[in-house]
């Protein structure tokens, strides 16, 4: 079962304050109605403690938008490799986000390592903190198994009526509560809590698309030719909003900034996405994934299928970022359950 502790509810001002002399806190933050970033804080105050995903998952923390990656002089035929990190605790990462950076992860460890992003995640903390209500219409994080702590995280948090319950699942978790003496032991009756609510969130979320977790990946190969990617193809605009937004996407371009002196330069590492109209152009024009219809179906197919026989896990968190963000309103669930009929 491992470490729980509990902070009281009037004592949380307090550990952000002490947390961020630590190192710098990130957590999500208003921004405007129903949006909410990841962004530094000093103050419990400014932490939202109750939010819908963040426009942007903390994917951006680990896998930046922009990297530079290597610092290049021609003439002098030098090379030298650039590592850009940064020491953060992020607080506050819910479950389906929680998922994305255990996605991330498998990526980037698995071969070829990617050093880069290995440094970097290791000097990153991660607090979680438990959804308690369901996020909006466009979650399915119950269906993708995230609803509830499957790790990943160095302290979980979840409110409870007057105080947090912490779960501390690492070393640094536990140094952190040591050094931070705000803690006390959990109870009987913070247990009971804590059980209480996880019964009537498996209540709450379900439901949410017309097949299982189990069916996803057979309804996804069998829907190949489907009349769905076709509807798509007619609205899609190929923006690339729904890969950018998404926590587990991770393709990426790698582009290099020469100099007017036609001889120093920097490289970088920039997320790309399989939407845009250039992403599957080989040599001589030709394009594997000409049409947009095409290039979703690829999507859906990088959430629901190819991982599951690279990596054995599904590459969607259910954290509905991409439907929330679509101006077509191309809708994850929807197109789940207009498959599911199609196959009727
Ligand atoms: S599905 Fe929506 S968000 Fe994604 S590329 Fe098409 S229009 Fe943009
Ligand atoms: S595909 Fe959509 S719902 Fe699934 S993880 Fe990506 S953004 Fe979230």
């Amino acid at each position: 079962m491992g470490k729980y502790v509990t902070l009281k509810k009037s004592d949380f001002n307090e550990f952000i304050e002490k947390l961020s002399k630590i190192k710098p806190v990130v957590a999500p933050v208003a921004k405007g109605k129903k949006s909410f970033a990841f962004a530094e804080v000093t103050t419990g105050e400014e932490v939202a403690l109750q939010y819908i995903p963040t426009i942007l998952p903390p994917k951006k923390y680990f896998m930046p938008q922009k990297e530079k990656i290597l610092e290049f002089d021609k003439k002098k035929q030098d090379w030298t490799p650039i590592l850009e990190y940064s020491e953060k605790i992020i607080f506050g990462v819910h479950t389906c986000d929680l998922a994305g950076i255990q996605s991330l992860n498998i990526v980037f460890t698995t071969k070829p390592k990617d050093i880069n992003y290995i440094v970097r995640k290791d000097k990153l903390v991660i607090i979680g903190l438990e959804c308690n209500n369901y996020c909006d219409e466009h979650a399915s994080c119950a269906v993708m198994d995230n609803h509830l702590p499957n790790g990943g995280y160095d302290l979980f948090f979840t409110e409870l009526k007057n105080s947090f319950m912490i779960h501390v699942n690492t070393q640094i978790g536990d140094e952190i509560i040591k050094r931070i003496k705000l803690f006390q032991e959990a109870k009987k009756q913070d247990f009971q809590q804590l059980d209480d609510l996880r019964a009537a969130k498996r209540k709450i979320f379900k439901d949410e698309v017309k097949v299982g977790h189990e069916g996803l990946k057979n309804l996804f190969d069998k829907s190949v030719k489907s009349k769905v990617w076709k509807d798509i193809d007619s609205r899609c605009v190929a923006c690339g909003n729904c890969t950018n937004v998404c926590p587990t996407c991770y393709c990426f371009d790698v582009k290099d900034d020469i100099n007017l002196d036609f001889n120093t330069g920097a490289r970088y590492r920039v997320w790309d996405s399989c939407q845009n109209e250039n992403f599957a152009k080989v040599a001589g024009g030709e394009s594997f994934r000409e049409d947009r219809g095409s290039r979703q179906l690829h999507r859906f197919m990088r959430k629901f299928s190819y991982p599951v026989e690279k990596f054995s896990r599904y590459f969607c968190t259910g954290c509905g970022r991409c439907s929330r963000t679509c101006m077509a309103q191309i809708n994850l669930k929807e197109t789940i359950n207009a498959l599911v009929k199609e196959k009727k």
